[in-house]
């Protein structure tokens, strides 16, 4: 067995883990970084869950298939007529696969650069910031022991499973599976109408499945400010996604054409739904097998993440944890950002992250985008605030656009105006957003926002005239 010294050990290259090596990189630290995943060629693919089978394959699929539709049902306005359109989801997963492999490859690009030593390979605690790494790709397996100062676990999460609906990887598939489809379902059932849920839900939607989604919950995503779930809802429903609340799916069994789906309402009526695919998309689990935790006495919490304090440090000196494999929203941006924190604090620097102001974006069309509190939590603490809703429909490069569905909500706090929340639903949401994310970043009040020249004809000026609203001044409605 090879050994070696270094600085810093990261165990994971997904968006926590690799950023974490550059960044400690960049501040001189010696860094190697270990990762596990092997794509379908039997080649290290770093970037994780977000490269591999999350973020970008989901969002690439999504915008091909919102090109598709777009062509299909909206270009007829703007005058333009196109005969003949179809899909060829080959060609469509294809291109996935060059976007994915170009990103991968990116990535070990960035570690060059940087000179961060990368490993393809199995990365286990085995000691006081003593870590193993087993490589797997090629004919022999290898195993390095690695020495280091620093040990920043980025191991991931992975796809929480129904004990009664086990994955078979053809008929009944996670989103990995969904991900990958080489045809459009006719009948596509999913259970979980969560972000997974929607996202992967429209994009068969729109190449034409359709789709039956299967939530618990009575609530519809109970994470967002209630007004713009409940839009967003309606209008889901309206692009003839079937969305079922308030039932739990008792099991299911194999049909002649694909899967059965028995399920049962809270009020005890029971349901069928045949399907051709079954898609499970019930939220993740933080994922830490094969890293020794019990070998060194890793705390790992009662769901099994790894428990950390604000700063991401272990219960074991030395040894930091970020991503999803630990507390907070399981995003790729807040696992980057626990990355960079944790890389400055080894340095000696003061690494930060305002949890207050994480962004979420969900990629349904129109998007859904939110930072800060929703009026429900606002409510529940017993706040003061004011709030200025602002609609699509009275802003003109919307109506130009031909996108006018939707609203701006942003709520202030009534004594001191500083913006508590923003909530949007509309075109582009997922880029609106980060204005407001600044915005809050500053301690910004909805007044601010309200004297901020915005460029005219803009999405942005839904912003600015919900900020507006707040004090009652909106003009353009
Ligand atoms: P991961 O990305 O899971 O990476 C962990 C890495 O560690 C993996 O490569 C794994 O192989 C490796 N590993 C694990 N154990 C070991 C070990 N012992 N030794 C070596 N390597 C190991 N988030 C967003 O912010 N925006 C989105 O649009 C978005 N879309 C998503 C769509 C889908 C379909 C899914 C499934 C997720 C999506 N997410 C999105 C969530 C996002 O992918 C995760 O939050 C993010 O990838 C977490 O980053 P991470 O680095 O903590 O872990
Ligand atoms: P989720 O928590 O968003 O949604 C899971 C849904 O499944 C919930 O609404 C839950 O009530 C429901 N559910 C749970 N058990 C059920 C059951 N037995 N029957 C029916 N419904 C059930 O989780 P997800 O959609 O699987 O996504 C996982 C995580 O990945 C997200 O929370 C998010 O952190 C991340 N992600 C983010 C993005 C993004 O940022 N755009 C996209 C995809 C995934």
């Amino acid at each position: 067995m090879t050994s070696k010294k270094t600085d810093v050990v990261v165990i994971g290259a997904g968006p926590a883990g690799y950023v974490a090596a550059i960044r400690c990189a960049q501040l001189g630290l010696k860094t190697l970084c270990v990762d596990s995943w092997l794509n379908e060629s039997g080649q290290a693919s770093p970037g994780g869950t977000c490269l591999n089978v999350g973020c970008i394959p989901s969002k690439t699929l999504l915008d091909s298939s919102h090109a598709y539709q777009h062509i299909k049902t909206e270009t007829k306005e703007h005058g333009i007529t196109v005969e003949g359109v179809s899909i060829d989801v080959s060609a469509m997963q294809e291109r996935k696969r060059r976007v994915v492999t170009l990103l991968t490859k990116g990535i070990e690009g960035l570690f060059r650069k940087n000179r961060v030593e990368f490993v393809q390979g199995l990365g286990k605690l085995v000691g006081d910031k003593q870590v193993t790494i087993t490589s797997s790709t090629g004919a022999a397996t290898e195993t390095m022991r690695v020495d280091a100062e620093h040990v920043i676990i980025a191991t991931g999460s992975e796809p929480a499973a129904l004990p009664q609906i086990p994955i078979d990887g053809n008929a009944i598939v996670d989103s990995s599976g969904a991900l990958a489809f080489e045809e459009v379902p006719k009948r596509l059932g999913v259970i979980g109408a969560g972000v997974i849920g929607l996202e992967l839900g429209s994009v068969w939607n729109r190449l034409g499945a359709q789709v039956t989604l299967l939530e618990a919950m009575d609530t519809f995503l109970p994470l967002v400010d209630q007004e713009i779930a409940k839009d967003a809802l309606r209008n889901l429903k309206r692009q003839d996604l079937d969305i079922q609340l308030n039932c739990r799916v008792t099991g299911t069994q194999a049909s002649e054409t694909g899967v059965q789906v028995n399920y049962k309402y809270a009020n005890g009526a029971t349901q069928q739904l045949e399907v051709d695919k079954l898609v499970v998309a019930v939220g993740r689990r933080p994922y830490t097998h094969d890293l020794g935790a019990e070998t060194v006495g890793l705390k790992l919490d009662a769901r099994g993440f790894i428990e950390v304090d604000e700063q991401c440090k272990t219960n074991l000196p030395g040894v930091y944890a970020i991503g999803d494999v630990v507390r907070g929203p399981m995003l790729a941006h807040k696992g980057s950002e626990e990355g960079v924190a944790v890389a400055e604090r080894i340095a000696g620097q003061q690494g930060h992250i305002n949890y207050e102001t994480i962004p979420w974006v969900i990629y349904t069309w129109p998007e859904v985008a939110w930072v800060g509190k929703s009026e429900e939590q606002l409510k529940g603490l017993g706040a003061d605030y004011r709030v200025g809703v602002f609609p699509f429909m009275g802003i003109g490069r919307a109506r130009a656009m031909g996108e006018t569905t939707g609203k701006v909500k942003i709520i202030g706090d009534k004594k001191t105006d500083r913006i508590l929340g923003v909530h949007i639903f509309g075109p582009n949401a997922s880029e609106l957003i980060a204005e407001a994310v600044t915005a809050m970043e500053c301690d910004a009040s909805t007044e601010d926002l309200a004297r901020t020249v915005h460029a005219h004809p803009t999405l942005a000026e839904a912003l600015h005239e919900a900020a507006l609203a707040v004090d009652k001044r909106a003009i353009h409605i």
